[in-house]
Order: structure tokens, then C-alpha cells, then sequence
């Protein structure tokens, strides 16, 4: 079959593919936790180190000018990625996680005893967690979508959840474990029809398909720059404009205000109210090398590519006796679970990282989801687009050799 792209070249670009583990080649398959980096991510960050390292936003100076320019233009390509209305409405985060923070504290602030929230069954703790923390102030229900065999979501018990006390729905764009990629306009359409906005979690989005925020209608996206070739440190929370301007700010420091005295405090304009204190800003700058990156590669091209690993890859499991795999959804992304009979998910990512083979084992911080599923952890092969057939071959060979070692006892 032919290649879409030239893997070896891709590869290249990442060093850290080259180092070995347990003495075997390094097979890195834990791309949903945190991706590899390019070199030309990397550079960016030494640029800015070497030529550019001042703070942002208050100087007048030449380098604190570049420097915030430089902000500002990832800033314009961040709105571009998710063909966002205005750079108003691209905020910077820590992550996925401080961005559902930012909006479950700031919007949630409206919400009143007996107000409902909807999330579903499969989110990550970053998509719980923050919704439960109001709980402590207000009484506020959490109700919860229900998935079927295959790890889908049930949209008939999704509508039939809405009340007149819902507020807010809250949903992942694609699992973290099972891989399922949901049907965010779907589920978008029918809150709106309800009158409820919604936030949709894209942090196993956005480095596998195109998203396009006006087109799903989404008030909130929330994403993470590492998990997409990106730096640490660097997440962003898109919102509707109309909804942010009406949002009290979440954290209070420098950079976020018009004018400050103890009498009272104004705030800034989009979307630096919602920035307190210095933005992680050497990252930011080169995170607008990855979505140039991103760009250049085709975020199609670098999604067949993945289909086609993941598919080798279940075809290949589903041969191994006693394997049983966790999330079988007609719309996958590249999120391979499953188990293995008699061992539990740990004593397989020991082995297999002992064959050289990254996977990530156990709840995967979704631990709703691993108790309707009834199990305690999974083992996760996560594919990206520096993954080769070759390493899914090998992959297969390992678990297949450490099933085999579990089947015996
Ligand atoms: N949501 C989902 C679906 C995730 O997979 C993750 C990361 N595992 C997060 C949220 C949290 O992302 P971060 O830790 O980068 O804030």
C-alpha cells in the first residue's frame, strides 16, 4: 500500500525516536497521554531563548515588542486552526484542564441551587472534576449520558436528559480510552434547541481531525498544545465572544486589568481578561511552529495515515487469545484499549516496555468510565503520525508474546 507520507523523513525530525529502551528500539505508542515534539517546535523554543526572551504585552522595548508579537501571532493561528470569528475569543491556558477550570468557575458563576449539568459517561477527570467543585458552594445536579456496547453515546438518553434546570453540557470531542470520536455537532444542535451552551473537550481532538468551531456552532473548545506536537505548558479555551465578554474573569493578577486601585479594579478587553499574570510565553511563540507544522502535513493526511495504523492494529489484536478489546465504535480516532485474561493492565505495559514498547496502562483519569465498563484499567496503544506499520507489527508481536506468557498460568 502506498504511503502518504515519507514516515523515514517524518521520523527525522524526531530525535527522541532514535533512543532505545530495555536495549530494544523505542516504540513510543502513548501519543493520547503527550505527543513527540519536532525539531522545528524545539528550534522555536531555542529561538525565543536565544534571540527573543522578554515579557510580553508592557514593554516598549524592542524585544518585549517581538516577543509579543510573536504571542499575538500564534494567537492569529490558533484562531485560524479552528477558523475561530476573532482573536478575542482564543484565550491561553496551562491546558485542556485549566481551560474547563476557566469556564466551569467563571460561566458556572450564574448557576443556582437545583441547575443541571451534563456530562457524559466517558469524559476525563478534567471534564468532572471542575463541574463537581461547584457542588461545594451550590446544589447543582450532574447528570450523566450513557455509552452502549461499543463505547457510542447514547443520543436518545442524552435528550431525554434535558430539564428545564439544565444549564450547561460539557463533552469530550473523542474518548481517551475507547477512541470514540463523538458526534459533537449532534450534540451541540440539540443543547442549543434546549437553549444550553456547550463545551466540547478537544483534547484528543485536535491533533487528529480538522475542527472548525463556527461550522460544530461550539460556545467552548478546550485543548492542549502537547498532545498535538506542540510544548508543554500551553492550552487553549476558545469561546464565543458574546459568552466570554459576559463572564466575570477567573484569575486576578497583572495583565488581566484596565486599571487597579483599592477602591475597585477594571478589567482588560478580550482576551486578556481572562490571561493573569505572564503567559508561559517562550511556548506559546513556538506552538505557532506547530500548527505551521500541522498545516504543511495536512491534518487529513496525518488522520489516514492513523486510521490506517489503527486498523492494522485491531486486526492484529483481535487474533490474540484471551485479548479483548475496549471501544469498538463505528467512528474510531487512534485509540487502541484492551485487556489481556488473567494479567492486569499493568503487568502488560511493564512487559511490553520491557520489548521497548510505550503503552499506557491503567484508569487513563476516567475511572466513571472504567466503573460502567467494570474493569479497573486498560492497556492503551495510541498512534500518531511518526508511528510506522513496521513498529504496529511489532507491537502486535509483543502483546501477542505476553498474552501467550499469561495464558500458560
Ligand atoms: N481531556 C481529555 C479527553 C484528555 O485526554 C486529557 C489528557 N489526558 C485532558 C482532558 C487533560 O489534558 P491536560 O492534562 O493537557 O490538561
Amino acid at each position: 500500500m502506498a504511503e502518504i507520507f515519507d514516515i523515514e523523513k517524518i521520523r527525522e525530525q524526531y530525535p527522541i525516536l532514535q533512543r532505545t529502551v530495555s536495549g530494544k528500539p523505542l516504540i513510543y505508542l502513548d501519543n493520547a497521554a503527550t505527543s513527540q515534539v519536532p525539531r522545528c517546535v524545539v528550534e522555536g523554543i531555542e529561538q525565543m531563548y536565544y534571540t527573543t526572551k522578554a515579557n510580553v504585552h508592557r514593554g516598549v522595548h524592542t524585544l518585549s515588542q517581538e516577543a509579543t508579537d510573536m504571542v499575538e501571532l500564534t494567537r492569529e493561528k490558533v484562531r485560524a486552526f479552528l477558523n475561530a470569528a476573532s482573536t478575542r475569543e482564543i484565550i491561553f491556558t496551562r491546558g485542556t484542564t485549566e481551560a474547563i477550570n476557566l469556564v466551569a468557575h467563571s460561566y458556572g458563576d450564574r448557576f443556582v441551587d437545583g441547575d443541571e449539568i451534563i456530562l457524559t459517561v466517558m469524559e476525563h477527570h478534567a471534564n468532572i472534576v471542575p463541574w463537581q467543585l461547584l457542588q461545594r458552594n451550590k446544589r447543582l445536579k450532574i447528570v450523566v449520558v450513557p455509552i452502549n456496547q461499543a463505547g457510542e453515546l447514547d443520543i436518545a438518553a442524552y435528550e431525554a436528559l434535558f430539564s428545564s434546570r439544565t444549564r450547561f453540557v460539557s463533552v469530550a470531542h473523542a474518548s481517551n480510552v475507547l477512541g470514540t470520536v463523538n458526534p459533537v455537532k449532534q450534540i451541540i444542535d440539540i443543547a442549543h434547541s434546549h437553549g444550553v451552551p456547550v463545551l466540547v473537550d478537544g483534547a484528543q481532538a485536535t491533533a487528529h481531525m480538522a475542527v472548525d468551531v463556527q461550522a460544530l456552532d461550539a460556545d467552548f473548545y478546550a485543548f492542549s498544545a502537547h498532545k498535538m506536537y506542540g510544548p508543554s505548558g500551553v492550552g487553549v479555551l476558545y469561546g464565543k465572544e458574546a459568552l466570554l465578554a459576559d463572564m466575570p474573569p477567573y484569575q486576578g493578577g497583572g495583565e488581566m486589568i484596565g486599571n487597579v486601585s483599592f477602591e475597585g479594579t477594571t478589567f482588560a478587553e478580550l482576551p486578556f481578561k481572562f490571561e493573569a499574570g505572564t503567559p508561559d510565553f517562550v511556548d506559546i511563540a513556538a506552538f505557532s511552529r506547530t500548527l505551521d507544522y500541522l498545516q504543511m502535513l495536512g491534518i487529513e493526511n496525518i488522520a489516514a495515515h492513523e486510521q490506517t495504523l489503527l486498523e492494522a492494529a485491531t486486526a492484529g489484536l483481535q487474533q490474540i487469545p484471551g485479548l479483548t478489546i475496549y471501544g469498538t465504535a463505528a467512528h474510531k480516532h487512534s485509540v487502541l484499549s484492551f485487556l489481556v485474561d488473567g494479567a492486569s493492565s499493568y503487568d502488560i505495559g511493564i512487559l511490553l516496555d520491557k520489548l521497548g514498547v510505550a503503552v499506557r496502562t491503567g484508569h487513563h483519569c476516567a475511572q466513571p468510565l472504567m466503573r460502567r465498563l467494570g474493569i479497573e484499567g486498560t492497556v492503551r496503544a495510541s498512534f500518531a503520525v511518526y508511528n510506522t506499520m513496521h513498529e504496529v507489527e511489532q507491537f502486535i508481536a509483543a502483546t501477542a508474546r505476553v498474552a501467550k506468557m499469561f495464558a500458560r498460568k
